[in-house]
């Protein structure tokens, strides 16, 4: 049986690699330690042989016994709410937990794929985003603790490649979505669907002509599974290249959701890229992959998944309010 280490295995991504990697009948060690991801999330393999839990923090020294054939470094803060509440783990993991990972992959001679981020792309001046654009990044914005650490973190993969050998894979996600997401991060789609839940207006930030490109959880798993299974070692874009504004899409939002509040504006936050999209055309080339679910059936999944949650999770609920600090 192959075994695979998935860190931030409790979070969004991490705890949907775990339920596809032991659907595939691998032995799966996961390791959180549980400041932005939720136990829940992994709950239900708990009582799977094939399943163990770790709780520990990366930028400590990695210890795994015996073998270990892969490893997915998912572990990192990933929405703008948390690099500016805990800017420094954020730092820490995408930078000492990645050092720590290449080394475990080195000593134990484990494939490792490494989560980065379109966030590497800066504001982009290029649009839709190639894997060879270098990117617009402030370094030291409110979103440039987690750009930078993603960038050092695809710098010292590659390095632990060319340098030592170690087989690695590198795969940028764009915005992605789904059951499981934290509806108190802060993102997009938790917040609207939280204030639709709620009967709240909809917080549109700027003008909301800025756009993304929202890809649906299980296009996202399938993407990165095919990477990891390819022998392709530079980055790799994975994300749904149908592209929306924010405007847009919130009016699609209350068309889903049947509520009838309106759109308010709030002030852009301090660096929030204008455009995103990704140019999938390597992924399609190299792994045969590209999205399968369109937006209308991905948001219902998800709105469905919300709709769950109890009136207190709701209430939970934290809302980015920029107006008083980082805005431009
Ligand atoms: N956004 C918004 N209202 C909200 C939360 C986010 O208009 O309540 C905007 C945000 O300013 C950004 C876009 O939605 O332009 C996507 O934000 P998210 O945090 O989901 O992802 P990212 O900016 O990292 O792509």
């Amino acid at each position: 049986m192959k075994k695979i280490l998935i860190t931030g295995a409790a979070g969004f991504l991490g705890s949907h690699l775990c339920d596809r990697f032991i659907k595939e009948g691998f032995h799966v060690i996961a390791m959180d330690n549980l400041i932005t991801g939720d136990i829940k999330n992994i709950e239900h393999l708990f009582k799977l042989e094939q399943f163990e839990y770790y709780h520990h923090d990366v930028t400590k020294f990695v210890h795994v016994p015996g073998k270990l054939d892969y490893i997915l470094h998912f572990a990192s803060p990933a929405s703008p709410i948390d690099y500016l509440k805990i800017p420094i783990q954020t730092l820490k993991v995408g930078a000492l937990g990645t050092h720590n990972l290449l080394g475990l992959a080195k000593e134990k001679g484990s494939c490792i794929l490494i989560a980065s981020t379109s966030e590497i792309y800066g504001d982009p001046l290029v649009h839709p985003q190639t894997e060879e654009y270098y990117g617009n990044v402030n370094t030291i914005g409110p979103r440039g603790v987690y750009d930078e650490a993603k960038r050092f973190q695809e710098s010292i993969t590659m390095a632990y490649h060319r340098f030592h050998g170690v087989d690695t894979r590198i795969v940028r996600i764009f915005n992605t979505y789904g059951p499981r997401m934290r509806l108190n991060d802060g993102r997009v789609i938790p917040a609207f669907m939280g204030q639709a839940l709620r009967g709240e207006d909809l917080t549109v930030f700027g003008d909301g002509s800025q756009t993304r490109s929202f890809c649906y959880v299980d296009d996202e798993i399938e993407g990165i599974f095919r990477l990891l299974m390819s022998d392709y070692t530079l980055p790799v874009n994975i994300g749904n290249p149908h592209e929306i504004t924010i405007r847009d899409f919130a009016e699609e939002i209350i068309k889903l959701t049947g509520t009838n509040q309106k759109v308010i504006y709030k002030p852009l936050p301090k660096d929030d890229p204008m455009q995103r999209q990704p140019d999938i055309s390597k992924a399609k080339e190299l792994l045969g992959w590209e999205p399968k679910v369109g937006r209308a059936e991905g948001m219902k999944k998800t709105f469905d998944y919300f709709k769950t949650l109890s009136k207190d999770d709701l209430k939970k609920t934290e809302h980015r309010d920029f107006s008083k600090r980082n805005t431009r």
